[in-house]
């Protein structure tokens, strides 16, 4: 957890077993644990004073030891074809970004009821892609489990104060990827935390199946989740299908290159039984030449992993371009000729600033010349 002096803990960065130690050393009944955990993970409330069963004795020394500080809105953007993607203020006013993206068409072009949400792990990020407005912006600071929780405890309470969505009582958030702001295998203590509680009967009660985590290729940190018993997805940022390319675009690639990485997604398999993504933005002239698609395609069959490709979405300020349809089709024919089953992502939220981190680009430029 984030470590702060001046700061109280968060109280939605608690596990079952630590509010059960907490309210037992306290000296209150074992079922107060659980009320505790029901207003923090499944009613979402937003101060102490609303968890009403709770005495007024226990609401005061909860107070007195721990925060509930709730991210507040800085800015919506809804796309026509329903998706939201959401700018958070930090205690600390730093900006953050989640984008809830309602699918009606899965991966596979069947029927979904999936709403998913993108969850950022950190504010800017230290690894430098490229192509990415987070890697513009530098590492800030890691999110507290609470802030990463909070995502999506917040589209809930957000969902609730518009009064949309009639979904019944089902939580409005249903699937999440941790593929937001950040490099979430960097934050793992906490991402390991939040997983938990997204994932726990007591927490958000999402399948471990329902949550992915990308990552851009830190290869010890994909061993040590691989040793996790929950069966998270995996999805790999790849990008790149040589050293050569890869180096250019994506500078974790010095640290940790292609055979490293693939490796780690290998014991990952062999330890999940569960097949990885390999997700590859198509940049113009930068990775959609054909080297690549046959080293990607000798990759993916090693790995046996599914491809998505993503055609660029251009961010100011980086002079990449998105490859033309004609590209994109191309490169996907070749993969699917190669024997790799491809898919190419269908777009959502074209007409907002839904790629990683531009929301919070444009808004700090505004604020700061405001
Ligand atoms: S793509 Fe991911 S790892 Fe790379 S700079 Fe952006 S947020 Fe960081």
């Amino acid at each position: 957890m984030r470590c702060q002096t001046e700061t109280p803990r968060d109280l939605r960065s608690l596990n079952a077993e630590e509010a059960e130690d907490l309210l037992s050393g306290w000296g209150h009944k074992s079922y107060r644990a659980k009320q505790l955990l029901g207003w923090l993970y499944k009613k979402s409330v937003g101060s102490i004073d609303e968890m009403t069963d709770l005495p007024q004795g226990l609401r005061e020394q909860l107070a007195a030891s721990f925060a509930l500080q709730p991210l507040k809105l800085a800015r919506e953007q809804c796309s026509v074809d329903g998706t939201v993607k959401f700018l958070w203020r930090l205690e600390d006013d730093q900006l953050i970004e989640s984008v809830l993206i309602p699918a009606s068409i899965g991966r596979d072009g069947s029927q979904s009821d999936r709403r998913t949400l993108c969850v950022s792990s950190q504010v800017g990020c230290a690894y430098g892609c490229k192509f990415c407005a987070s890697g513009l912006m530098g590492y800030k600071r890691n999110l507290d489990a609470s802030e990463i929780v909070d995502q999506v405890l917040a589209v809930e309470r957000w969902r609730l104060s518009k009064g949309t969505w009639s979904i019944g009582s089902e939580p409005l958030v249903n699937n999440i990827v941790m593929m937001g702001m950040g490099e979430p295998l960097a934050n793992y203590d906490n991402l390991l935390r939040a997983l938990e509680i997204f994932n726990a009967p007591w927490g958000l009660n999402i399948g471990a199946r329902k949550i992915t985590v990308s990552t851009s290729g830190l290869a010890p940190q994909i061993r040590r989740l691989a040793e996790t018993p929950q069966q998270y997805h995996l999805a790999i940022s790849l990008h790149g299908a040589t050293d050569a390319v890869r180096d250019k675009i994506m500078p974790i690639n010095r640290k940790y290159p292609l055979e490293e990485l693939i490796s780690a997604c290998e014991a990952y398999q062999q330890a999940k039984g569960r097949m990885i993504w390999v997700e590859y933005i198509l940049i113009d002239g930068v990775n959609t030449g054909l080297e690549q698609v046959e080293a990607l395609g000798d990759l993916a069959k090693r790995l046996k992993c599914k491809v998505n490709l993503i055609p660029y979405n251009p961010v100011d300020s980086i002079q990449l371009k998105r490859p033309s349809d004609g590209i994109v089709s191309q490169f996907r024919d070749a993969l699917h000729h190669l024997g790799v089953r491809v898919t190419v992502r269908i777009e959502k939220g074209t007409d907002i600033d839904a790629a990683c981190g531009q929301l919070r680009l444009k808004s700090e430029k505004k604020f700061s010349s405001a």
